[in-house]
């Protein structure tokens, strides 16, 4: 496995290995790697003759108040996870390598609508920081397939659209939620937690799930068993179109319910799917 920190490197090696007929895998993250990560690099070397792992805190997508600087890194891990996982190169590059003309950055990708609810107006400049930073990364690995998680479904939405919408010569491949032994959703945040708020947090889960056939109870059922949970603090739970991330009504067909709650130090966010049919 090789470590890269530059741009230029990764492109030729990128560049090289498709000359030589090989397909590429990329799989972008911000590190602190857990299980849910590992499930996107199996897939990837699973599927694909060279793994690219991006490993990157994007400054562009934190908001002025939020984790940037505590967010959890320990990258001496993350290269061993990367390596048992046979992934075949990890491009670990500085902000200044990313971003040479320094952040915030004149030119932006943003994507309107699908970026709008939820994670958009909770963090408002999130997801013009996760679309600027991801079509570098498409830029910089070339044409491959890329995994992401189901867990940000929001962000999956926005970069499918923007991968679409600007010719991306990438396929987008999402991947299902990989959860804790009682339904936790694993994140690299889940580290912010106490003992207490980590024994609390799989109601967000929980929550979810019960709601799951009865979308047009869900925002009241979802938000009465959140506020049960005296260590929660909702902030939004919503149920939109799965693809366009909009309002549905009447609810039917591919809905997903989405939700976000803060924990303490820790704002987790989780969704499930649910397809309801036309009434008869
Ligand atoms: P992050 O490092 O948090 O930016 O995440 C990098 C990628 O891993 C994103 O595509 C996430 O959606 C994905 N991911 C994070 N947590 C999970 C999880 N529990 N299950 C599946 N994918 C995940």
């Amino acid at each position: 496995m090789q470590v890269l920190t530059t741009i230029a490197e990764t492109r030729s090696l990128l560049e090289k290995a498709r000359a030589d007929g090989r397909s590429v895998g990329l799989v972008p993250t911000m590190g602190f790697l857990h299980a849910g990560h590992r499930t996107l690099m199996d897939r990837s070397v699973s599927s694909r003759d060279v793994t690219l792992v991006t490993i990157f805190v994007n400054p562009l997508q934190f908001g002025a108040n939020e984790d940037l600087a505590t967010y959890p890194r320990d990258f001496d891990r993350d290269a061993a996870m990367c390596e048992s996982a046979g992934v075949d190169v990890i491009l670990h590059p500085t902000v200044e390598e990313m971003y040479p003309f320094g952040t915030p950055t004149l030119t932006s990708v943003s994507v309107a609508e699908v970026s709008a609810p939820m994670e958009g107006a909770s963090r408002p400049t999130h997801f013009a920081g996760v679309a600027t930073v991801v079509a570098k990364l498409f830029n910089i690995a070339g044409p491959c397939h890329a995994y992401f998680g189901e867990k940000d479904w929001q962000q999956l939405a926005v970069i499918r659209r923007m991968a679409g919408e600007l010719s991306f010569p990438v396929e987008v491949v999402g991947c299902p939620t990989v959860r804790e032994a009682d339904g936790l959703a694993m994140s690299s945040r889940n580290a912010y937690l106490t003992p207490e708020e980590r024994a609390a947090a799989p109601v967000v889960h929980w929550a979810i799930a019960a709601g799951e056939r009865d979308p047009a109870k869900v925002r009241a059922l979802v938000s009465d068993l959140i506020s049960a949970e005296p260590l929660a603090d909702l902030d939004y739970v919503e149920v939109v179109d799965a693809d366009t991330l909009q309002e549905v009504d009447p609810l039917v067909g591919k809905l997903r319910l989405l939700a976000a709650v803060r924990f303490g130090r820790a704002r987790l966010i989780d969704n499930e799917g649910a397809t309801t049919a036309a009434p008869t």
